[in-house]
């Protein structure tokens, strides 16, 4: 049997347009949603997810970097900050510590999502 668990953290940080039908051409925010799913072959005595517990904590702390922040001053400088480069680079970086992660998704107030999985 496999077993997911999903984190979830929001964060507000804004940006230069980079896509020309959905964003104004100046700097402007954005409110954020985050979920990152790990997925696990077993539970523990508690049925929780092995190695679980620091899932919510490792998201959390990586979003930190975000909040309030222009996104062009975080990520990689070889794709514009959108809803899928930006799931991609935290994929990158959460995927150091899980080695069994799915999946990582941004949304944002417009309801658009973007998702890389492996
Ligand atoms: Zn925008």
């Amino acid at each position: 049997m496999l077993y997911s668990l999903v984190a979830y953290r929001t964060f507000d940080s804004n940006h230069k347009a980079q896509e020309p039908s959905r964003c104004r051409d100046s700097l402007h925010g954005h409110h954020f949603g985050v979920r990152a799913t790990v997925a696990f072959d077993d539970l523990d005595a508690n049925g929780m997810p092995r190695g679980s517990e620091s899932l919510e904590e490792a998201l959390a702390r990586l979003i930190f970097e975000f909040d309030h922040r222009q996104l062009e001053l975080i990520l990689p400088t070889r794709h514009p900050a959108t809803l899928t480069s930006i799931a991609a680079y935290l994929f990158d970086r959460l995927a150091q510590g899980f080695k069994d992660l799915e999946s990582v998704e941004v949304s944002d107030e417009r309801g658009l999502c973007g998702r890389v999985s492996r």
